[in-house]
């Protein structure tokens, strides 16, 4: 096992005086240049020794630091780059958000297989990081927004077997510069060197690792310089804190990290790296919500700040015992220390979240419930709650407003377009959540138990609901809640490991084809050729006894991009096998086939060209969806998916609204009018590099390519890196037809549309529910919808008169029992009951009664005398013969058939009389 210490053993630590010893508090090892330091100058070890005694020869703002740290780079030939997007998942595909420098060149470039955009360079990186969201506000230090200032890099080893292997060769510089680099920076603004100390502390990461300083200035963490050299491997010798054994690698990567806006407290000395960060949003915050402080307890403050790196939640044990002791330091009682700070870590939390939100949302992202889109809805969440609690009176909108404009974002009506409609959401959640909180809580009132954090979670997760809201309305039931302090970083971690498990595939096809060559893609050579000559490399015969095909080039495209597989023939002069499917692994391209054409034997292949078409119709016909998307919608609209068939498309958007009718058609508009401009669509392979310093990293909606060279698609403006099979000419699309969004998840739209003769068809078939519709109607196809709408009001207004109808028949047959009167004719009832109603509710009691098996006779004094008679199958009476005897005792006439009948006369006195003769006329008429 080999001793990592040697490792730090430098020339440069030898000739300029420094020596290694232990730290008396903490046991770790550090270099330092002062002869009498027995601690390793870190927090707990040592103070913060800055404050109210800057480090530098000047303040720095944050502008200024960062272009003091890049130009001191670029004076000793680094290439300054530009940042990175703070969604890192735009470029690759295993993390969500940029949390460091080195993310924008993993893993292509650390793995070597990408050469760097420059090397070295240096780069001011703007990152997040959710897991020091608990801290935020509360140590003084912590920042959720970061910028990472850095200079990085990359080398790779000579005394290899193959060093053409990797995109770069030999060594740019290694350990020695670094930590020079890194103490010249400090000699240049002015700081003390002996001051400076270098911890060491081995890095493990991602599979990697190797020896690293932390670079330790008046007691703040200013610099870490990672030494990245090993990878993970069973055999290595040398031994890691994770435990686990690592060896040399053949790239080793200078991989360092100077946060900015430590760099800047540490040159102002302000009682928090807040103050330093965003002086004006935290004077702003602070007299809005109404905080002054008298000079006695703002020296309280200020002493308390100077303690507060010791709250740290990843490291003291308890942070509300760290706060008992800072109080008893500065000899005030805990409560007291509390009230006055707390407000101030809330504006200071306030203040990092708009500026992270300006970050996440100036960049694209939309809040959803998944992925990137559900850690800025978190963030968001989490600073509306910070602002109602300590009573700041602004709009969420404003306030990441500000920020925006500072950093310099075109978007910011988005930004504020997209604010608004979260809070608005966020306050429809707790309209609903707080009924939910109510309940648990009156449930665990009754056992006594504390509200535990799964609980939490949950109300959370699926409610929106944050602890301390769930606290207040269970401290009104006297209950308990159980809140971790680092509840937000678990939550956010338990969703960033969720998306990027799941986005972690394996193709377990591999070992079978590794040793065959990359097939050639003639597909891209000319996308409109179907027909093509190849060699049969191998066959491997399938268990359900198809069998797979590799040819030394192909015209046939492998499913790859949303873009199905081509179908077709593949054909000798004694076999013709129908192609099913075509699938590429690690650049072998597969074609699944009925029959086996022989190993060795030329074959001619033959693409389904009418398939290939419309797949090809559909694909350009999404990037031209897309566009039109973004036009209409604002340039956060991205892509979430899209899947192309030969009948439809469906593409996937990122829109924190549902997309109204009026915009679909403006989409369709614009779309079509990109078709009719009949524009060129052009591929081509420029450096990796070059295409995303020239058009960034909306380059890859739709996936993240590999390789030095990567495939663009040009359409009108729309430029994406794209290895699908496109039309020529956005002409030969023919025509888009948009048949229906649909809002697939929160955050997500979904477009669903045909392409070319699928659009025909689609509107052929919207055409032909239409003409059926009217058929049914029997109106002329134009006149559906009046005449629909025609219908559907009368429909409900009868409905609406049923529901009466009803009630009143139920009353009536209520009443019945008392002012009804029941006969028995032979076995047979009647009911005979007076109903003063309109002749419908006359005719709807009676034949209620009839359905029940009794014989009615209903009269009406309503208009006149009215009666309407009707009598079930089989009960011998002669409805129509009833209804005239009674209309003639009441001065009319009337009748009908046996079973119903209805009629009546103008003598309404006569009424009760002829009702009670009713019994009689019926045994009358029965015997007649
Ligand atoms: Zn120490
Ligand atoms: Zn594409």
């Amino acid at each position: 096992m080999s001793d990592l210490e040697e490792e730090y053993r430098l020339d440069y630590f030898e000739e300029h005086g420094f020596r290694r010893t232990e730290c008396s508090e903490c046991g770790d090892h550090f270099w330092t240049l002062d002869p009498d330091r027995e601690t390793c100058g870190e927090p707990p070890c040592d103070e913060y020794s800055f404050i109210d005694d800057a480090g530098f020869d000047e303040e720095f703002e944050l502008g200024e630091m960062r272009e003091a740290f890049l130009s001191f780079f670029e004076e000793r030939d680094h290439d300054r780059i530009d940042p990175y997007p703070v969604a890192a998942n735009r470029w690759r595909d295993d993390v969500l958000l940029t949390q460091a420098s080195i993310y924008d060149f993993q893993p292509l470039v650390t793995s070597g297989t990408t050469p760097p955009p420059a090397n070295p360079l240096t780069i001011s990186q703007p990152c997040i990081r959710m897991q020091d969201i608990d801290n935020v506000g509360v140590t003084g230090r912590h920042t959720m927004a970061f910028e990472m200032m850095a200079h990085h890099a990359f080398n790779a080893r000579e005394d290899i077997d193959d060093p053409e292997q990797y995109a770069y060769e030999g060594e740019a510089y290694w350990k020695e510069e670094t930590v020079a680099y890194c103490l010249e920076l400090f000699e240049e603004l002015g700081a003390d060197p002996q001051e400076v100390t270098l911890i060491e502390d081995p890095w493990v990461g991602g599979g990697n690792a190797g020896p690293a300083f932390e670079v330790i200035y008046k007691g703040a963490e200013l610099a870490t310089l990672v030494f990245m050299q090993f990878e993970q491997d069973a055999d290595g010798e040398y031994e890691m804190k994770d435990g686990n054994c690592y060896s040399p690698m053949d790239t080793y990567i200078v991989d360092t990290g100077y946060g900015l806006e430590r760099w800047a407290w540490v040159s102002q000395g302000t009682p928090t790296v807040y103050e330093a960060v965003y002086p004006d949003t935290i004077d702003f915050l602070t007299s809005n919500a109404g905080i002054d402080h008298t000079d006695e307890e703002a020296e309280i403050v200020h002493r308390a700040a100077k303690l507060a790196g010791r709250m740290d939640i990843d490291e003291a044990e308890d942070v509300e015992a760290a706060r008992d002791d800072i109080a008893a330091e500065i000899g005030v009682e805990t409560e007291r220390l509390r009230e006055l700070v707390e407000p101030l870590e809330s504006i200071y939390a306030i203040a990092d979240h708009s500026r992270t939100l300006a970050y996440m949302l100036g960049d694209g992202i939309v809040p959803s419930n998944v992925g990137t889109g559900y850690l800025a809805r978190m963030v968001l969440r989490r600073t509306k709650r910070l602002v109602d609690t300590v009573g700041v009176d602004a709009p969420m909108d404003e306030l990441v407003d500000m920020q925006a404009e500072r950093l310099d974002y075109s978007n910011r009506d988005t930004i504020r377009d997209i604010v608004r409609t979260e809070v608005e959401k966020y306050r429809e959640t707790l309209d609903r959540g707080s009924r939910r909180v109510e309940s648990l809580a009156e449930e665990y009132a009754e056992t006594g138990d504390p509200i535990p954090t799964d609980e939490l979670v949950e109300l959370y997760d699926s409610h929106g609901i944050q602890p301390d809201m769930v606290e207040e309305i269970a401290a009104e039931r006297g209950v308990d809640v159980d809140v971790p302090e680092d509840f937000y970083s678990a939550v956010a971690q338990r969703h960033e490991e969720e998306d990027v498990a799941s986005a972690a595939e394996t193709a377990g096809y591999a070992d079978r084809i590794a040793d065959l060559p990359e097939t050639d893609r003639l597909y891209y050579e000319d996308q409109n050729r179907t027909e093509f000559e190849a060699v049969v490399l191998e066959v491997f015969e399938r268990e359900d006894g198809d069998y797979d095909v590799v040819l030394d080039q192909t015209m046939f495209y492998p499913e790859g991009g949303g873009q199905p597989p081509d179908h077709g023939t593949l054909s000798t002069e004694d076999v013709t096998a129908d192609v099913t499917d075509v699938q590429v692994h690690d650049g072998v391209i597969v074609h699944r086939a009925d029959a086996d054409p022989g190993t060795g034997d030329f074959v001619t292949g033959q693409v389904d060209g009418t398939r290939r078409r419309r797949l090809m119709q559909h694909h350009t016909a999404t990037h031209v969806v897309g566009h039109a998307a973004r036009h209409v919608l604002g340039e956060h609209v991205r892509q979430a998916g899209a899947q192309k068939r030969t009948d439809s498309a469906r593409l996937d958007v990122r829109h924190y609204e549902p997309v109204a009718r009026e915009e679909v058609k403006e989409i369709e508009r614009v779309a079509n009018d990109l078709v009719t401009d009949n524009s060129q669509v052009t591929q081509e392979w420029p450096d990796r590099h070059a295409a995303e310093a020239e058009h960034g990293f909306d380059l890859y909606q739709g996936g993240i390519p590999q390789g030095e060279q990567i495939r663009l698609i040009t359409v009108d403006e729309d430029v994406q890196a794209c290895g699908g099979t496109h039309v020529s000419r956005t002409g030969d699309i023919g025509a888009i037809k948009i048949r229906s969004t649909e809002r697939i998840q929160d955050g997500v739209v979904r477009l669903s549309f045909a392409a070319g003769e699928a659009a025909i068809e689609a509107t052929q078939e919207t055409e032909d529910a239409l003409y059926e519709a009217g058929d049914a109607l029997d109106v002329d196809p134009m006149d559906v919808p009046e005449t629909a709408e025609r219908f559907f009001e009368a429909w409900k207004d009868r409905g609406k008169e049923i529901e009466e109808l009803q009630e009143q028949l139920a009353e009536a047959r209520a009443s019945g029992a008392s002012d009804g009167e029941e006969v028995d004719l032979d076995g047979t009832t009647a009911v005979i009951q007076r109903v003063d109603a309109e002749m419908n509710e006359l005719r709807a009691t009676a034949n209620a009664i009839s359905e029940d098996g009794s014989v009615a006779v209903i009269g009406s004094g309503a208009d006149g005398a009215q009666f309407v008679v009707a009598a079930p199958e089989g009960s011998g009476v002669d409805a129509g013969a009833v209804v005239s005897e009674l209309a003639d005792r009441v001065g009319g006439g009337g009748g009908g058939p046996s079973d119903f009948a209805q009629g009546g006369g103008p003598d309404a006195a006569a009424l009760e009389d002829a009702l009670a003769d009713a019994p009689d006329v019926l045994r009358q008429v029965m015997s007649a």
